[in-house]
């Protein structure tokens, strides 16, 4: 198992092919020192999602490697690997059940308190105490009870709860109304505090926070910086 990690991440000239000879990234250096937020940027089919993929391990590369505080990532189990890594997708992820367990998720030990503490951090314990039962509330994976922006609340809750090393972000694309918006950037700067976070961004807010941006072209490295220097 992997000891407890500081959360440094290195790509070692990664090569990943889905299919031979379509190389879907080209030799990818990156050095993400602990605590660091990097943002991915590119057009799409540009890479972005595949050093995602790669990061959590739902695919080996194809040459080359990924480093977390050194160790090859092929040589730590999926398990504990992504016992470390807290992933939000795009699609934040529902389940049908209450408010609360869609908070608690895996981490069954969790209390009420450290459950309503984690939405209070991230400005989702407002419109959660507003809903019919509260925490208590009954959400459907496709219900429509919670609009996006609170499912990306929802979701940083969970995030935050879990409490993990390194943090995987694929921003929802969905159009935010304003106030949630700035809720929803708000909550971001606490859920990155200390943890190395991997970031598809696509608000510009998002962009200019973090400490490094790349920038993605056909699967190499165009430019990166921070927001100032590019
Ligand atoms: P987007 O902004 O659209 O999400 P992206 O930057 O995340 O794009 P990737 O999903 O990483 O891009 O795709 C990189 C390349 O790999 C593209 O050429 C894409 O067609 C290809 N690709 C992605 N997923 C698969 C897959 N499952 N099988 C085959 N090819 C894939
Ligand atoms: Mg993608």
């Amino acid at each position: 198992p992997l000891p407890a990690i500081t959360g440094n991440i290195q790509f070692k000239n990664v090569v990943f092919e889905y299919e031979k000879g379509r190389p879907a990234l080209k030799g990818i250096d990156l050095d993400v020192r602990q605590g660091q937020s990097i943002a991915l940027v590119g057009h799409t089919g540009s890479g972005k999602s595949t050093i995602i993929n790669l990061l959590s391990r739902f695919y080996d590369t194809t040459g080359g490697s990924v480093l977390i505080d050194g160790y090859d990532i092929r040589d730590i189990t999926v398990r504990s690997l992504r016992s470390q890594i807290g992933i939000v997708l795009q699609d934040t992820f529902i389940f049908s059940g209450t408010i609360r367990e869609n908070i608690r998720f895996g981490r069954l030990e969790a209390t009420n308190q450290e459950i309503e503490e984690a939405a209070k951090a991230v400005n989702a314990h407002d419109f959660i105490t507003k809903l019919p039962n509260g925490y208590d509330t009954q959400v459907e994976e496709r219900g429509n009870v919670l609009s996006m922006g609170q499912r990306q609340l929802l979701s940083f809750a969970r995030a935050l709860l879990a409490n993990p090393r390194i943090l995987i972000l694929d921003e929802a694309t969905a159009s935010i109304d304003t106030e949630t918006e700035l809720k929803i950037q708000e909550a971001l700067k606490v859920l990155l505090k200390g943890r190395t976070s991997f970031i598809v961004a696509h608000r510009l807010s998002t962009i200019r926070s973090a400490d490094n941006i790349v920038v993605l072209d056909h699967g190499e490295i165009k430019e990166s910086g921070t927001h100032q220097e590019l």
